[in-house]
């Protein structure tokens, strides 16, 4: 692999392009790092690939050559030139100038699959760090027909999304990915990885879609309600926090729900599983 810090030195000098710090924009620079982008990604010549924020290209190149197509979604319109002019020769590629947010994954998506012979999608990206969360609460929650999800993120923001549901470091997030995927751990990135250096440490996870989610509940909408208001307030025990929101008419009303189900009334919201989460939901859709 071609020295990645010289490389990229290079085609910021010939294209005149200074990192927009608003974009998230922090170049990979780590030959190894690629490498293990691309490997724990499991990438064959049956997949296409879709890559948010390509950049100048770094990783673009490595999936290129691995997949049977890759589609690049960037928002900053200086780097649809240069991706353009390195990557014409290629007739797997290809990129669309769209703010990832914006884009109708799910109809790109079809129609990759009714065109192509392309069997497995699956997103790999070196995300922008100021908008991690929404985005991929975005490839999960729009239920994409995608196999995994492989990110570079924040190795804080990391630790929550694969913590295990009651772990220390769990969230109403935790929950939620893991409702939709299996979360693997990858590679923990210094941040003498990219030029410029962020100002954190960065993290490499494999998020695996479930095929079916975790549990099944009728009401997915009031299942996340709960998760969220139940972690709204971290100190409070579980039946304080519900008891505090409109879904509830009074702390008895949560006690005597805790009861029918079999949960003890001083837990806070990180000791329930995923699957109490469930049983809460299905007992208020009872009601
Ligand atoms: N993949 C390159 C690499 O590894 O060197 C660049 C990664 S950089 C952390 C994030 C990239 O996401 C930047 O190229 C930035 O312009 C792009 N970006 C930022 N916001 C975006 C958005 N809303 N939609 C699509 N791309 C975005």
């Amino acid at each position: 692999m071609e020295n990645l810090f010289d490389e990229t030195r290079m085609l910021m000098k010939k294209y005149n392009i200074s990192a927009n710090k608003k974009l998230g924009q922090n170049f990979l620079i780590d030959s190894e790092v690629v490498q293990g982008i691309i490997s724990t990604a499991d990438i064959s010549k049956d997949d296409l690939i879709i890559e948010i924020g390509p950049g100048l290209g770094t990783l673009t190149k490595y999936l290129l050559e691995k997949s049977g197509k890759v589609i690049c979604i960037e928002l900053d319109e200086r780097m649809i030139k240069i991706l353009k002019d390195r990557f014409f020769l290629y007739d797997n590629f290809q990129i669309i100038n769209e703010d990832v947010l914006k884009v109708d994954l799910n109809n790109l998506i079809k129609e990759e699959k009714l065109g192509n012979s392309i069997k497995n999608v699956k997103v790999v990206a070196n995300l922008p760090y100021y908008i991690t969360t929404p985005i991929i609460m975005k490839l999960l929650e729009e239920k994409l027909d995608i196999e995994s999800i492989t990110v570079m993120i924040q190795k804080e923001v990391a630790d929550r999304l694969i913590a295990k549901p009651g772990d220390r470091l769990s969230g109403a997030i935790t929950y939620t990915v893991s409702y939709y995927a299996e979360a693997e751990k990858g590679l923990v990135v210094p941040k003498d990885s990219f030029i410029p250096e962020p100002e954190v440490t960065s993290e490499v996870i494999k998020l695996n879609i479930r095929k079916e989610p975790a549990i099944r509940v009728k009401n997915e909408q009031l299942l996340f309600k709960v998760i969220k208001q139940a972690f709204s307030q971290r100190r409070k025990t579980l039946v304080n926090a519900l008891a505090s929101s409109s879904m509830f008419e009074s702390k008895d009303e949560v006690i005597k729900l805790l009861n029918a189900i079999g949960i003890d009334e001083k837990v806070r919201g990180e000791n329930l599983t995923l699957e109490q989460y469930g049983k809460i939901v299905e007992y208020c859709d009872k009601q």
